[in-house]
């Protein structure tokens, strides 16, 4: 008997939209009443925590909706579906809980111009069949036609989806994100003759993704993938349109077309990036049964203005800020596709600890010398100890293989199935260089 392995993960499918005039503005509308509600209630609990030290639960938030909906000024409340705005309660909800929790800071309110124009149904708020030639057909409530969807990749067969999500980006573009429990599709063989044992990747920091790959035959491959941050073209097209954007009137009809245009740079600076990465995530996991990945501070990387990220040429702080920020982005996006895919494939993550010297360590079998902080700046180096000439990142990412493959070895406690994220130290490498204990933080900078 052949039992079935198809596991289901839970996986959303996001499509573009165009609405008609009807769907348009009763979309508008509801995004505006999902705001309101969120923000009642939001001042609600505030008010009640103030006032009463009193917590005031998902439950009585729902309850005072009931009550809003049957106030004659509130009467508007009710042109909308109702199913996006208990959804709106059960989002602040979890703001609430993760603030409890000290994972997230107190909940804001959501302000036209700051926040995303969102709205959530859940089945009872939608219909979803297949049209005659098999194509699915979306309807949502209070609406008369099914949403014009561009159906431009094959969604689950025999399953409807459990919520569809509505937004509206600031370039003026619709989407409707689809939530299946979809089984994962399965991963084609990898691209080499000979598929990857252990591949340590390094996030450099310049804007560079270095990956060093043991085969299973042996052989050793490292490969440099420039480009996680836009082509300066784009980036250059989108300093001109904000220039232009700043001069002009403020509430003029010119502003807005300004406005529309920087956003819809960004909105296409953001695809070509995520495309990118999905690309460089899916290589990864395609071509290697672990990967180890250093423990990046993304955080300190944003926060820090020193010597994460170097421009030569144009040094302008703003400039060299901004796309600090845009790498750090870039990197955590990153990780968190390259961990959810070895999840669904069972491609084992390593995390190897930020402060694990895998810049500063030389590389080469036998030695494993520990040199001073080099500067962010130095793109190759030097070992004092063999005499070998190290590219920066090449160096890193096989020094990061190597701490990913010693700890696969140690078995038990520190090997991790699937994208888990762990804080552990690894034990040891393989030159013995460090104790239990890791080595002391490294001075110059996370990762270095
Ligand atoms: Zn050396």
């Amino acid at each position: 008997m052949i039992v079935s392995m198809t596991r289901l993960v839970k996986r959303a499918y996001k499509f573009r939209f165009y609405p008609d005039a009807e769907q348009e503005a009763l979309l508008a509308r509801t995004f505006g009443c999902t705001r309101f509600v969120y923000n009642r209630a939001l001042a609600a609990r505030t008010a009640a925590w103030k006032d009463e030290h009193r917590r005031i639960s998902y439950v009585e938030t729902s309850a005072l909706l009931t009550e809003w909906k049957r106030d004659p000024d509130l009467d508007w409340l009710n042109e909308v579906s109702s199913v996006p705005l208990q959804q709106a309660l059960r989002h602040l909800n979890t703001a609430f809980m993760n603030f409890w929790d000290k994972r997230a800071a107190y909940p804001t309110f959501k302000a036209k111009r700051r926040s995303r124009d969102s709205a959530e149904f859940t089945y009872r708020a939608f219909s979803y069949t297949r049209d005659p030639a098999g194509d699915p057909v979306l309807k949502l409530a209070k609406t008369t036609r099914p949403l014009d969807v561009v159906w431009h990749r094959a969604v689950p067969a025999d399953t409807t989806p459990s919520t569809v999500t509505v937004t509206r980006d600031p370039a003026g573009r619709w989407f409707a994100s689809l939530l299946f429990d979809a089984p994962v599709d399965p991963m084609p063989a990898p691209a080499g003759a000979s598929p990857g044992r252990v591949a340590g990747v390094d996030m450099g920091q310049v804007d560079t993704i270095t990956v060093s790959t043991e085969h299973t035959d042996g052989t050793i491959a490292t490969a440099k993938t420039p480009g996680l941050m836009p082509r300066q073209t784009l980036e250059d097209k989108l300093a001109r349109a904000q220039r232009r954007m700043a001069r002009t009137q403020k509430g003029s009809k010119n502003r807005a077309k300004a406005a529309r245009t920087v956003a819809r740079l960004h909105a296409k600076i953001a695809d070509r990036r995520r495309d990118h990465l999905h690309k460089t995530s899916y290589r990864l996991v395609r071509d290697n049964q672990a990967i180890g990945l250093e423990d990046l501070d993304v955080r300190g990387m944003t926060r820090t203005g020193r010597g994460t990220v170097e421009n030569p040429g144009t040094n302008v702080a703003r400039t060299a800020a901004r796309n600090r920020r845009n790498l750090g982005v870039g990197y955590r996006e990153l990780r968190t596709m390259i961990e959810y895919k070895a999840d669904w494939h069972d491609v084992d993550i390593v995390h190897v600890d930020r402060f694990y010297p895998s810049t500063r360590m030389c590389s080469t079998n036998g030695c494993g010398h520990i040199t001073g902080p080099i500067p962010t700046k130095v793109r190759s180096w030097t070992c004092p100890h063999c005499h070998t000439l190290h590219d920066r990142d090449i160096n890193a990412a096989t020094n990061i293989r190597a701490a990913a493959t010693a700890v696969l070895a140690c078995g038990d406690g520190v090997r991790l199935r699937g994208g888990q994220p762990s804080r552990r130290t690894h034990p040891a490498d393989e030159t013995g260089n460090l104790g239990p204990r890791g080595p002391k933080p490294d001075p110059s900078g996370p990762g270095s």
